[in-house]
């Protein structure tokens, strides 16, 4: 059997200028990597709060590492749940506000394994057209009835919230939507849901460590109660600067998922020394507040340096504030000439946003100095109008 259809599928990316290609980073994360030999100024990591390379979190996981070994060994119940999983729940819980935190390996995996452990074939699932891909696929793998509402309106929501005669009604939206940047009008959005009988899940992969008071995300920055958002997703490799992901809620949702998701039961734990290096990344979480403060007078400094520069940003006040292109191959341009400059800024381009919506994701970390955030400025200047790579 030959791969030709393959090979031709690839060629019609590459055409497209859609193709997709890795880089080999040969640093730690940080705002300077090391990329292909050459150090680059990067805005293109999700490690918000500079916790990736932190010491303490790096001594942690060696610590863990010495204790329990590198490997879980088992899924969690057979015996691959480690006194360190079983620690950094409580710990999530207690940070959260929730009965119970059960870890999964991915974000990816907790939001495969949260929507079909509950609903089927039976219920109707309700999400954000801009969601994160997880999200929708693991919509589609429930067999649900699949309804996509406007991008962060809860009229469109209510509006199809009143049809459907289901069983359970679920409602799915990001947080902070990862390509834009905006946070999803949750006191709206959880109003709407249980005046129609509905569960709202929210995934806060990149509000969570960066969002409300303490960076409990969301959910703490509009002040909402866990009757509003019964199910809550958090992911740890971003903000928290590991890996893995949680869901949090009530003692019920936990064994549900307990019993129900597969991509809890079926898989290997999260390596426990990373479940180890995270307790430590939820104790800067909580300490550290001037990396939230930091974070959010970089956004200003950035925001106000775009405007004056004549670029058009999202409405976003979080750490994620893409830059709007529109057409992929100039995207890809402004990139490359980004890059000819040291800096490394990946191109975003469909199927991962609309077509015609190609950007520059831009994002900004505590770890940043206000002096990066100028140099970045000063290369959006030069290369905005179309020579100087
Ligand atoms: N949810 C959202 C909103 C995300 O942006 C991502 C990752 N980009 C995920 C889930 C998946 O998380 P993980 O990387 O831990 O699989």
């Amino acid at each position: 059997m030959s791969f030709n259809d393959l090979a031709a599928a690839l060629e019609a990316r590459r055409q497209e200028n859609l193709y997709r290609q890795r880089r080999v980073l040969e640093s730690a994360q940080g705002p300077e990597v090391s990329v292909d030999g050459k150090r680059y100024l990067a805005f293109c990591s999700n490690d918000y709060l500079g916790l990736a390379n932190h010491p303490e979190v790096i001594a942690a996981l060696k610590q863990g590492a010495d204790t329990y070994g590198v490997g879980g060994g088992a899924s969690h119940l057979v015996n691959g749940h480690s006194q360190a999983h079983h620690a950094l729940e409580e710990e999530l819980a207690a940070f959260t506000g929730r009965e119970r935190v059960l870890l999964f390996s991915t974000g990816y995996m907790a939001n495969i394994g949260a929507i079909n452990a509950l609903i089927d074939k039976q219920g109707a699932v309700f999400q954000d057209r801009l969601n994160h891909a997880s999200l929708l696929d693991a919509g589609l793998l429930s067999g649900a009835r699949f309804q996509r509402y406007l991008h962060n309106d809860p009229d469109s929501l209510a509006q199809r919230l009143s049809r459907p005669e289901a069983r359970r009604k679920l409602v799915v939206t990001d947080g902070v939507f990862s390509m834009d940047g905006d946070i999803a009008n949750l006191p709206e959005l959880s109003r709407v849901t249980r005046e129609n009988d509905g569960w709202l899940m929210v995934d806060d992969a990149h509000g969570f460590g960066c969002l409300g008071a303490t960076g409990a995300g969301c959910v703490e920055h509009f002040g909402l109660s866990n009757e509003d958002v019964p199910v809550l997703i958090g992911t740890l490799g971003k903000g928290f600067g590991t890996s893995g992901a949680f869901v949090a809620g009530s003692e019920v949702l936990i064994e549900t998922l307990i019993q129900f998701a597969r991509t809890y039961i079926y898989t290997t734990s999260m390596s426990p020394a990373v479940a180890q290096a995270t307790r430590a990344s939820l104790k800067l979480v909580q300490a550290e507040v001037w990396r939230r403060d930091k974070l959010a007078q970089l956004i200003q400094r950035f925001r106000h340096g775009c405007e004056q520069l004549g670029y058009e940003l999202m409405d976003s006040p979080t750490p994620i504030q893409p830059i709007m292109i529109g057409d992929a191959g100039e995207a890809m341009r402004i990139s490359a000439a980004l890059e000819a400059r040291g800096i490394f800024i990946s191109a975003i381009r469909p199927p991962t946003v609309p077509a015609g919506s190609s950007r520059l994701r831009v994002t900004l970390s505590a770890a940043h100095s206000e002096e990066q955030v100028d140099r970045l400025l000063e290369a959006l200047d030069v290369v905005r109008s179309g020579g100087a790579a």
